[in-house]
């Protein structure tokens, strides 16, 4: 067996005969001059063998998995062919994707990699910087999703959510029957989710979609009611559950700044017990709720009527749901809280839109899975500067198109 026939054996390199290899960089880096083994002279565009035009044009190097410490960097000097199609052409590469410049194995390498650990640890693997690790990200994601349509969208979510230390929001659009993210767009406002609707669906996709799940923002209402005309909407019972707390915890604060002393004592460390799910609590959380009854009369009444709208979710009738919300609407203006009445003009702006769980329990929380891996990535890299690299880790762990699977399988050796 000749050395370049061991070369290629070792590393495995298929599809290509190897010509010469050197080390360089005092033995840390091999180069190897290579050239495709039966599959050369092929359209770039369409894949069809050419006429060759000119042998060899500038050589390019493309960058491969490092072994053992070894960077690996192939050396070749592509042909320009005449295809019938598309006239004069670079060949193809049998390695490595038009304009690329690492091979398609370390492309999919860096895509495993990234799947499952910080960026940090997958750049120390690979032995790059996590810069260029991103970068490469980028490309491939960008690549592999530029043809990409979506398909089959019935049951849709839009979320925000923050980015950048909470200083930058985007919008997320879920497929919750699916459970994955069909689109990242920056901002949160109506522009944004217009431009998803816009762009993203046809007509005819708009039509197909007959549940949506949002938040209580009037950009997301108003723009599913305009977009999808056969949707029923629920609102998010993770938003309405958030929005009940806030205004619980309205009142605590309020009472905090009115009050001194021992009264004060009396309400202090009330802020995570009043948002706790009764389900969580023990009987000491209860026994210190009740004291409240005597203590300070307005945090209990919000408590107690946090702690009735629970009961909303079990619900199965309409009718009844209906009724319920009715009752407790009335019991809670007649509590004369400020923030509590606000809470039930927002409810009543929504109300169909609340009661419509009661038909479907939809929710961005099965969603939850999602969003549990969104923060993940979060918290993976140290906080996104640009949303491009934030939207290609959600698209790299939870999108809708499987990244790896598009590099072509005989090449994804890891
Ligand atoms: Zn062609």
């Amino acid at each position: 067996m000749s050395n370049a026939r061991l070369l290629c054996k070792l590393l495995r390199l298929k599809e290509m005969k190897v010509t010469w290899f050197r080390f360089e960089d005092r033995g840390r880096e091999l180069h190897l001059g290579v050239k495709p083994y039966k599959n050369g002279c092929r359209c770039s565009e369409c894949g069809r063998r050419g006429r060759i035009v000119r042998r060899a044009t500038g050589e390019r190097t493309w960058k491969d998995i490092a072994i053992l410490g070894l960077r690996v960097i192939l050396h070749y000097c592509p042909k320009e062919i005449d295809c019938p199609t598309h006239g004069r052409i670079q060949e193809e590469i049998p390695w490595a994707a038009v304009h690329a410049q690492v091979t398609y194995r370390l492309e999919y390498r860096v895509c495993a990699l990234s799947q499952i650990m910080t960026q940090k640890a997958a750049s120390a693997i690979l032995r790059m910087s996590s810069s260029t690790v991103s970068d490469i990200l980028h490309r491939v994601i960008t690549r592999t999703r530029a043809g990409h349509k979506i398909r089959g969208l019935v049951t849709l979510g839009v979320d925000e959510i923050s980015y950048c230390k909470g200083r930058k929001f985007a919008t997320i659009v879920y497929d919750l029957d699916r459970s994955c993210v069909v689109w990242v767009g920056k901002g949160k406002g109506r522009a944004t989710i217009d431009l998803f609707f816009n762009e993203q669906l046809s007509a005819y996709q708009k039509r197909q979609i007959s549940w949506a799940s949002c938040d209580m923002s009037r950009a997301y209402t108003e723009a599913i009611k305009h977009h999808c005309p056969n949707a029923t909407l629920v609102i998010d019972r993770f938003h309405v559950v958030k929005a009940l707390n806030e205004a619980v915890d309205a009142v605590r604060k309020e009472e905090w700044r009115s009050l001194e002393g021992d009264e004060r004592k009396a309400i202090k460390g009330l802020r995570w017990l009043l948002g706790m799910h009764s389900r969580n609590r023990t009987k000491g959380h209860t026994r210190m709720l009740n004291k409240l009854r005597s203590s300070n009369r307005r945090i209990h009444r919000a408590w107690v009527l946090k702690d009735e709208f629970e009961h909303f979710w079990n619900y199965s009738y309409v009718g009844a749901a209906r009724s319920f919300l009715k009752r407790w609407t009335t019991t809670a203006l007649r509590s004369r809280i400020p923030s509590l009445r606000k809470f039930v003009a927002t409810l009543k702006e929504h109300q169909e839109n609340i009661i419509s769980f009661v038909e479907r329990p939809l929710t961005n929380a099965v969603g939850e899975g999602i969003n549990r891996i969104i923060k993940i990535v979060k918290n993976r890299a140290s906080g996104f500067r640009t949303l491009e690299s934030f939207a290609d880790l959600i698209f790299l762990t939870v999108g809708d198109l499987d990244i790896p699977a598009q590099i072509p399988s005989r090449l994804r050796t890891l």
